[in-house]
């Protein structure tokens, strides 16, 4: 590669002997890849720079949180302002409830919400409510869905795994695996059948609403619906994990965007500003549940941090500010993104297949079309390694795995999003060349 990462790479090499691979978080690695990670130094608005120097326009958002940039004003001084009031009290503070009062506002159909400090946490809450709502222990999950890494949901998440109830990595019990069921996604028929191999003990379905971890594959119609209608025949709560899709594919999330009442739903990324915020929220005659108002336990010591409190309330409120006129903003490039994407492969000869939902597209290398995990994981890892290589080193970045999304943000330019394109037509060169 023709830029200079030797600082990247040395801090990589140092950080690898005293941080298993080197990285705090697998999908950080650049092993996939063929190359070391970039470190970076600082980020403003769209762009980031490594600490060798090297700028970037950054198509990874911290995984989808930076939804106005990086170092938003707003958002900063809202932080900067708490900081002097107090980083941390282990008790209630106003401004978890402006958060709370925020999210139910904003959100159709959700009456309480309970932070917690990451959307693992959060979803692993909302399993543990189902199940205790419902005193059922089995759940419904889809492949390739990815909803954190508790030892329940840590099945078939994204990877190759297909078969029911076989646990993804060493460390989750057969036991505890053998109480997830996976479904394929967009295959209501495959629901349907789990459910009746085990009527009356299914206490939850969790589905991420518009797939984003396996790359982006959106729901085909009916899917949800069908779903929801599954739900209610067998008795089951049914939870849309929006960590991603949470404020981003609509003001409201995919509850709005799609029109479905979902039972429990969980917010994460967008909804900390930044910080490490997560949070199950929904309907009042489930969330009243948990403790202490009921009996199914769940606590933490930084939940409802006053610092990511304000940093979370700064982000949504100017998000409600700016809804009009952002997401579609949002939507417009995405689809430029997309098409410019495809006309860019066709040009160079690869058959990829582009999957777009308003703010969040992948291209994935196979002919397609990507509608669940099985057509997915057909893609051709060793091109996108080598379109990975070639459009990092045009100065653009995006997640270094297949199985990801390039994110927009509201700082991205066209002329941005154009020059994203022009990097991709050369990373397809380089992938008909080899
Ligand atoms: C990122 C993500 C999570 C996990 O959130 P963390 O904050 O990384 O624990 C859960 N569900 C979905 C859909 C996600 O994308």
């Amino acid at each position: 590669m023709s830029r200079d990462h030797s600082k990247s790479s040395q801090a990589f090499a140092r950080a690898s002997q005293v941080i298993p691979g080197g990285v705090n978080s697998p999908v950080r690695a650049f092993g996939n890849v063929g190359c070391d990670p970039v470190f970076y130094d600082r980020a403003k608005g769209s762009l980031v720079w490594d600490i060798d120097g090297n700028e970037y326009v950054d198509f990874i958002c911290s995984w989808g949180p930076m939804i106005f940039g990086h170092g938003d004003e707003d958002v900063i001084g809202a932080v900067r302002a708490q900081l002097e009031k107090g980083v941390s009290f282990g008790a209630p503070c106003e401004a978890e409830l402006k958060l709370a009062d925020k999210i139910c506002e904003l959100v159709p159909g959700v009456e309480e919400v309970r932070m917690v400090s990451s959307g693992t946490e959060a979803t692993m809450t909302a399993i543990r409510l189902a199940r205790g709502c419902t005193g059922r222990d089995k759940i419904i999950k889809f492949e390739g869905n990815y909803h954190g890494h508790s030892d329940s949901l840590l099945v078939s998440a994204g990877s190759g795994v297909a078969t029911l109830g076989i646990p993804d990595t060493p460390g989750v019990t057969a036991a505890t695996a053998g109480d997830t069921m996976v479904a394929s996604y967009n295959d209501l028929d495959s629901v349907r059948t789990l459910f009746e191999a085990a009527p009356d003990q299914v206490a939850c379905v969790i589905v991420e609403p518009v797939s984003g971890n396996m790359g982006v594959v959106p729901p085909a119609p009916g899917f949800h619906e069908g779903l929801r209608s599954l739900c209610d025949e067998f008795g089951a709560i049914l939870i849309f994990d929006e960590v991603i899709t949470g404020f981003r594919v609509a003001l409201g999330g995919a509850q709005e965007k799609l029109g479905i009442d979902a039972d429990l739903c969980t917010f994460g990324k967008i909804i900390g500003g930044g910080f490490p915020v997560g949070c199950v929220a929904g309907k009042a005659r489930f969330m009243q549940k948990l403790a202490p108002a009921g009996p199914v336990y769940q606590a933490g010591t930084l939940s409802g941090n006053p610092v990511a409190m304000e940093a979370g309330l700064a982000q949504l409120t100017k998000l409600q500010v700016n809804a009009e006129t952002l997401y579609p903003e949002l939507e417009r490039k995405g689809a430029l993104l997309a098409e410019g994407l495809r006309a860019a492969a066709q040009e160079a000869g690869v058959g990829v297949c582009v999957n777009n939902f308003g703010s969040v597209t992948t291209v994935f290398f196979t002919e397609g079309p990507v509608v669940d995990w099985k057509s997915a994981a057909q893609s051709d890892r060793e091109a996108f390694a080598t379109y990975f290589r070639t459009v990092l080193d045009e100065g653009m970045l995006i997640a270094p795995s297949q199985f990801e999304a390039l994110f927009l943000s509201a700082a991205h330019t066209d002329e941005q999003v154009r020059a994203l394109i022009g990097a991709a037509r050369e990373g397809f060169r380089a992938v008909a060349a080899r």
